[in-house]
């Protein structure tokens, strides 16, 4: 892969994949699914019974516990191949189900799965030797994992989590986001053929046809699970981390950026909206409020509408957050609370403006604003293409706003800069479990940047950028006066 992609480059490889599977330039075709079956054809590993897909997944996990892990790894590649094969199809599927994002950035976003989740390479062992022989630690499957995900990258995320937890040797079961069971089942169907067709059981990744809370508890309380993996806001992380289990919990983020007056500001406006707007703004990593030196804001702004933003006014913006922000009643509280409207996460930029009265065309991809710090575009993670932009005075004020923002949740955050003490001073307070400087930021989930890939970072919980090795437990063997060979 380049080192720093471009939204060009990011086109030519979508572009080439779609002209392979024969999908370019065409509209999104209607087509038949739900959440059993894609154009008639029955999903393998949907259960309608939570019981019955944990027993099927245990059954695919003592399958794959005889299998040698050259046999394993076949399953991996088989599943690496065929998610670029059907990228395109889960691409469409997920924008048609969910009405979110964007068709070739999920196009992207599948290739990237494919291309650069760790497979069995990443379970490693580890052996001392001494006076008193030899110990040996090894990575061990949990057995059945039980996995939460989210709407944002429904199949994305499907398909990482098999990858890694059957490169760790886990069998899985899934209770998907329930806006996006389509998706998320067609992915879990993809995992099954492709381990069957390389020598694996019929089932090893499992779902339900209605997930809801009722069937996530029966995944918590039973025995055959013993390990549960959150994708998703704070009110999945918090359920499985109240559950009892061992549980990994990559929970909501708010990406702030901080540019300051020694970056290249072209090239900063430039990686903020390549970041900003893929998929729509969909990824928890992606950039979601600027902290910008008052001295290049100006500069910083004029790039970024060289860039495909749209400036919109004050005013303007107090109209786009009544539309986009909804007032609820937290059932819990009675007190009403403002909440990012369903209606506007994930959308395109010009159908947020239109509901406004902004017409634009497909050449906006981001709407833009100065606001205070207090702005609620600022504090909410909205997760749609709408970037406010702060002007601050020096980089104390910059750094401790933009920690302000990012509110604790230990994510991600962004830095354009040549100044290494300022890079240095954010990174350390920020605290972030991905922290990029002077790129977009998928750059810091291996596109267009060193390093594997996840859709799972676990902040709360420590595992940072998960892959195989984070599905397993050590466990110790140890020979006292033997196998030491010196
Ligand atoms: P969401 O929080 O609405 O749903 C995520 C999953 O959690 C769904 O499967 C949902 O059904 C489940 N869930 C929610 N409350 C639950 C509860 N009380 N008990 C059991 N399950 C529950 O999230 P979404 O809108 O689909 O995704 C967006 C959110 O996820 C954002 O906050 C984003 O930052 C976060 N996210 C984080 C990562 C990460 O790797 N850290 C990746 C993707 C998304």
């Amino acid at each position: 892969m380049a080192m720093n992609w471009t939204e060009a480059q990011i086109n030519q490889v979508v572009t080439s994949v779609l002209n392979q599977l024969g999908h370019a330039g065409d509209a999104p075709k209607a087509k038949t699914y739900n959440a059993t079956s894609y154009e008639g054809r029955a999903f393998v590993g949907v259960y309608s019974d939570m019981k019955d897909a944990i027993a099927a997944a245990e059954a695919g996990y003592k399958a794959i516990r005889s299998m040698s892990v050259a046999e394993r790894e076949k399953l991996i590649t088989r599943i690496r191949e065929k998610t670029r094969e059907e990228a395109a199809i889960m691409a469409y599927l997920g924008v048609a189900e969910t009405k979110m994002g964007r068709v070739d950035h999920k196009t992207a976003k599948h290739i990237l799965v494919a291309d650069k989740t760790p497979g069995t390479e990443d379970i490693t062992s580890y052996a001392k030797t001494g006076d008193f022989g030899l110990t040996l630690v090894e990575m061990a499957p949990f057995g059945v994992v039980g996995a939460i995900t989210p709407s944002t990258n429904p199949s994305e995320t499907v398909i990482c989590n098999s990858m890694g937890m059957i490169a760790a040797g886990n069998g899985v079961v899934f209770n998907p986001h329930p806006g996006a069971i389509a998706t998320s089942n067609y992915a879990v169907d993809l995992v099954n053929r492709a381990c069957y067709e390389a020598g694996g059981p019929k089932v090893l990744v499992a779902s339900v046809e209605k997930p809801t809370l009722e069937t996530a508890d029966v995944m918590y309380k039973h025995p055959s699970i013993r390990l549960l993996v959150c994708t998703g806001g704070p009110g999945g992380v918090k359920s499985v981390l109240s559950s009892g289990k061992k549980a990994i919990g990559a929970g909501a983020g708010n990406p702030p950026v901080i540019v300051d007056d020694t970056a290249d500001i072209e090239k900063a406006g430039k990686d903020i909206i390549d970041g900003c707007t893929f998929d729509n703004n969909l990824p928890c990593i992606a950039e979601k409020e600027v902290f910008a030196f008052a001295n290049i804001a100006d500069r910083l702004m004029a790039s970024m509408k060289q860039n495909g933003a749209y400036q919109i006014t004050s005013e303007q913006a107090e109209a786009l957050a009544k539309v986009v922000l909804v007032e609820k009643i937290n059932p819990k509280t009675g007190i009403a609370q403002k909440t990012i409207s369903r209606d506007a996460v994930g959308r395109d930029a010009k159908v947020l403006l239109a509901k406004i009265g902004v017409t634009v065309g497909d050449d906006v991809r981001c709407i833009i604003c100065e606001t205070d710090f207090n702005h609620p575009f600022v504090q909410e993670e909205l997760m749609m293409p709408i970037l406010p932009i702060v002007r601050v005075r020096d980089i104390d004020e910059a750094i401790d706003l933009a920690c302000k923002a990012e509110g604790g949740r230990r994510h991600t955050a962004h830095m354009h800069s040549k100044n290494v003490d300022h890079l240095s001073r954010f990174a350390r307070a920020v605290e972030t479990t991905i922290f990029v400087k002077n790129a977009p930021s998928y750059a810091g989930i291996g596109f267009g940047g060193e390093g594997h890939t996840t859709f799972t970072i676990a902040g709360p919980t420590g595992e940072g950028i998960t892959s195989a090795k984070s599905f397993t437990r050590l466990r110790r063997c140890v020979m006292v006066d033997n196998f030491r060979i010196i």
